[in-house]
């Protein structure tokens, strides 16, 4: 037997109303902040991921699912959305239509990781894009969103960590100090850390090792080098927050270690999850748009993992979904009237009932069996000896009530299924 490939997930018809609440929910707060949907394709030039994230990151050195199509072309499933938006904006010259654009985007993702409750090869993400401006009032922004979105789905057990990297200059002078403290310990970090001293070193900061995490747990910290531009911008993020009535924490150790970040980075991590716990991360980018080619305007931005999302509503039940109705179903007594029953359905439906009916020629009970099982609030009973007589007779699943009709009946039937 054929299985879905590992770290792939089938969403079945159970599943999709939680899904279908999540988006409403996604999609109703971020219009609220006036942000316009982007779609942009699944796959992009391979290059585009390999500059607009970055040699030395996971996801560009490990993690792409990358192949060669047919005209000799490297192609690459998007691992996420950043760097396919940046370009949009600059493909289109979306900045010289309007010089702020605040975009938002929901759908799958593709990175070749070890497959663990939490993380998947294909995977979903919601998340915003604002390009265009520096306020640090957008940074709070993104943070106010993604939490209000969490909120409304009922989650509690929530930290939003922040923390600043600054701008290049006090960053690069920074990396010489963080690397003048590491030198003594380079030989006790592990490879990876090695590597990274040289590609990265910030990210030394995300090792799971114990040994390397004792060796940082000293490390200087960016924060008490950043220059005051950059402490200015990073105090105004926090006031808009707390005015914001958003509970955070700074966590100076929280590194998204590409080059081209400034300024804010954050996650909002969820108690209930399990060790992937992060729901959703970002940061600001100004130099990033300019690195794709485009002209030099900021940006900044976050994404979040909506598998992960309903795995945390799950725990912690946050909130449910009502079964979906059906308002009629119609059964068929005896056969005969299959061209009868078929047209009115399909009648009802144009009217805007939601309507099925038997394709499997079962007997009445079984009929009435599976109108219970759709959760059928009526249902239309035609045949017998009342069909004989020209009639038809509606059932109130609710009350169990009968009301006897003519068969021509049709608008009858339908105001009383509408109005309840
Ligand atoms: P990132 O783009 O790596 O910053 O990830 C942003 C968010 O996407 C994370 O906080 C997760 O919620 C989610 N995410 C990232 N990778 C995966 C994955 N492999 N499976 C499921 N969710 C993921």
């Amino acid at each position: 037997m054929i299985k879905a490939v590992t770290g792939t997930r089938d969403t079945l018809p159970t599943d999709i109303p939680k899904w279908n609440f999540l988006e409403s929910i996604v999609e109703s707060v971020f219009s609220k902040f006036n942000y316009k949907e982007i779609r942009t394709p699944v796959f992009e030039d391979t290059n585009l991921f390999a500059r607009g994230i970055g040699e030395s990151t996971d996801i560009v050195g490990k993690e792409m699912y990358t192949f060669v199509d047919r005209s000799g072309e490297s192609i690459t499933l998007r691992p996420e959305m950043t760097a396919g938006v940046v370009r949009a904006l600059i493909e289109h010259s979306l900045d010289k239509k309007q010089n702020l654009n605040k975009l938002y985007y929901m759908g799958p993702m593709f990175r070749q990781e070890r497959p663990q409750a939490g993380r998947y090869r294909q995977f979903h993400q919601f998340g915003a894009e604002a390009l265009g401006s520096n306020d640090p009032l957008l940074d709070a922004e993104m943070i106010i969103m993604a939490y209000d979105i969490f909120a409304r789905l009922g989650l509690k057990n929530l930290l939003v960590k922040i923390n600043s990297l600054g701008v290049p200059s006090s960053r690069e002078n920074y990396k010489k100090i963080l690397r003048d403290y590491l030198q003594p310990y380079f030989e006790k970090l592990t490879s990876e850390s090695k590597k990274r001293f040289d590609t990265n070193i910030l990210r030394l900061f995300d090792s799971k090792e114990e040994n390397d995490r004792k060796i940082m747990e000293d490390a200087p910290l960016l924060i008490d080098y950043l220059d005051d531009e950059s402490l200015r911008h990073f105090e105004k993020v926090k006031e808009a927050l707390l005015a914001s009535r958003i509970p955070f924490e700074v966590d100076a150790k929280l590194v998204r270690g590409l080059d081209y970040y400034t300024h804010t980075t954050f996650e909002v991590v969820s108690g209930s999850v399990g060790s992937q716990s992060a729901l959703c991360g970002g940061g600001r980018y100004n130099l990033l748009v300019k690195e794709l080619g485009g002209p030099d305007i900021p940006g900044i931005g976050f994404a979040a993992g909506m598998e992960r999302i309903l795995l945390a509503c799950e725990n912690e039940n946050s909130f449910s979904v009502k079964e979906e109705n059906l308002d009629l179903y119609l059964v068929a007594i005896g056969k005969g009237l299959e061209n009868f029953i078929y047209s009115n359905a399909v009648n009802f439906r144009r009217e805007g009932l939601s309507v099925d009916l038997d394709y499997l020629g079962r007997s009445v009970k079984a009929q009435m069996r599976e109108a219970n099982r759709t959760n059928s609030r009526y249902v239309l009973l035609i045949g017998g000896e009342e069909f004989d007589r020209g009639e038809v007779v509606l059932k109130n699943m609710g009350t169990g009530e009968q009301k006897i009709f003519t068969k021509d009946d049709f608008e009858k039937i339908l105001l009383t299924v509408k109005e309840n």
